[in-house]
């Protein structure tokens, strides 16, 4: 199969899934005024891999076709490998400012690291490592984006899914038949499921005896009969137009709520069946979750890099860039630009190979870079709003004033800057606004927050997996050290 291109992409959309948005049922997204400037920012991303000259970087060779496929499915084997992969996903990450999380690259990592370990899914019949291995094979070689919906409805956290008011309220198995499984009940939160051409569902909440019903891990087409996605509002809807919102109107990859309304799902897309431990382990026993996760982590640095582009211009644009209080607040800004810089490379250098020759990222870098997120990024975002004052707010209404000859004249007069007209200056801070402060940049701000789960379940993984035998041995050795001069 050739390259997928962007027109193909944005033609097999329009397949008859069900999007519900605004009152409305949308039949495709991809000529919908709130929803197609995203679908064509994920086309592009498709042409970009599929340009001749960028097919060492983008791609490399399928072993089931000889033909070349994005390397968002290779499955790393070695440290060259890993960094290939961050070179594909940064490309696209470059490409979008960081500002589109779950681009093709992160589900996809999770089923290359599926696809690394089948054995693990073959503790329960080889029907489901085959199932693993095949899918991920498929979805390779015809260049798939999937989404995922892993998180249970927040519908009362108090009970496990078995105890929940209604049994079909988390998504669930209803029915089983020689052909498949049926699935009812909902799942959270799919973004750029409406975009995407199949939805991973499964559980990493913990899930305890009682929830089998939940603990499965499969794939369904987004137009299979029942699937029904409710997108939380579009932000690219409120922008009246891509000067004023240039971020919202172009990124907003939606997040979507997922109901299962009696969904059929073939034994051939069923990877995890009524089995809390695999449901369990799928995550932890196989490099799935470090995968996906490196993605998101490769993505959040350029979207760090490009916040501190803004930062630097908001400095230039006011005249303060030269000020000593604000060097010293921007070496801050740029110490933890730098930290997780750093940590992504750390990620791949430290990264160990298993006795099947499959390379995981390091455990401990990803965690610790992922826990302290939720605090480091708000604290960033804190810093340019302290730099740039009333600057993001001391602007025209729209760039519409531009056209009343008497309001362009003073604009291009009082608005300026020292170092750019008014119309330069106005088009930046629309940009760190929008990065900022409309609800396209508050939702940024919950995305890295929750995006990898909630902080303190991250915080258990990192002190799951830090070495304390190493910081432990050291306090053992300074207890034992002899006494001085032989005094105690
Ligand atoms: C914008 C966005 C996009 C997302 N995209 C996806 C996606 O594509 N696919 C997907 O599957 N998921 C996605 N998620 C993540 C996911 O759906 C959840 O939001 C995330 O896992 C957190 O779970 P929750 O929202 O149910 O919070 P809860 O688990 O209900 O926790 C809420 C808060 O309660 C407190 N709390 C609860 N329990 C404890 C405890 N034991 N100890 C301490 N504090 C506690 C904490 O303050 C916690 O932050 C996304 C989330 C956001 C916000």
């Amino acid at each position: 199969m050739s390259m997928r291109s962007g027109t193909d992409y944005l033609k097999s959309l329009n397949d008859g899934r069900r999007v519900f948005l605004d009152g409305e049922t949308i039949a495709d997204v991809t000529s919908h005024k709130s929803l197609r400037e995203a679908a064509r920012s994920f086309a592009r991303l498709y042409d970009i891999a599929a340009a001749p000259d960028m097919r060492e970087r983008m791609t490399f060779t399928s072993p089931t076709t000889g033909e070349p496929v994005l390397r968002a499915y290779q499955i790393p084997r070695s440290h060259a490998d890993l960094t290939a992969r961050r070179q594909f996903s940064e490309t696209w990450a470059e490409a979008t400012f960081g500002l589109m999380g779950r681009t093709l690259d992160h589900v996809a990592g999770f089923l290359c690291g599926f696809a690394a370990v089948p054995n693990l899914f073959k503790t329960a019949g080889a029907n489901f490592s085959d199932a693993v291995t095949s899918f991920y094979q498929n979805a390779r070689d015809q260049h798939l984006y999937v989404s995922y919906a892993i998180v249970p409805p927040q519908i009362d956290r108090s009970k496990p899914a078995h105890k929940q008011s209604d049994p079909t309220l988390y998504a669930g198995v209803v029915k089983e038949t020689d052909g498949g499984i049926v699935i009812a009940g909902a799942q959270q939160l799919a973004t750029g499921a409406i975009y995407s051409d199949y939805i991973h569902l499964s559980c990493i909440h913990p899930l305890q005896p009682g929830d089998e019903n939940y603990a499965n891990s499969l794939v369904v087409p987004v137009c299979a009969n029942g699937v029904k996605l409710y997108p939380r509002r579009s932000y690219a809807a409120m922008a009246s137009n891509s000067f004023d919102y240039p971020l919202s109107s172009r990124f907003d990859e939606t997040d979507s709520y997922v109901i299962f309304d009696n969904v059929f799902v073939p034994w051939e897309h069923v990877f995890v069946y009524r089995n809390l431990e695999l449901c369990r382990d799928q995550w932890w026993k196989t490099p799935s979750h470090l995968y996906g996760n490196h993605q998101a982590q490769v993505r959040y640095v350029t979207k760090l890099r490009f916040m501190i582009g803004l930062a630097k211009r908001i400095n230039e644009m006011t005249g303060n860039d030269a000020n000593p209080a604000v060097a010293t607040v921007m070496g801050e800004l740029a110490a933890l630009v730098s930290i997780y810089d750093n940590m992504l490379l750390a990620h791949e250098t430290t990264a160990p190979i298993d006795e099947n020759g499959v390379l995981w990222p390091s455990r401990i870098t990803l965690y610790s870079a992922m826990a302290m997120q939720s605090e480091f990024n708000g604290r960033m975002l804190e810093i340019i709003r302290e730099l740039s004052g009333s600057a993001m707010i001391t602007l025209p209404s729209s760039v519409r004033d531009f056209d009343n000859p008497e309001a362009a004249r003073d604009i291009e007069r009082y608005m300026r800057s020292a170092a750019t007209g008014a119309k330069v200056r106005m088009a930046l801070l629309r940009h760190a606004w929008d990065f900022i402060g409309t609800e396209f940049g508050s939702r940024h701000q919950q995305y890295e927050k929750f995006y990898g789960g909630a902080s303190f379940l991250i915080k258990q993984n990192v002190n799951r997996f830090f070495d304390y035998q190493r910081a432990t041995a050291l306090v053992d050795k300074a207890l034992a050290l002899p006494p001085v001069d032989g005094n105690p």
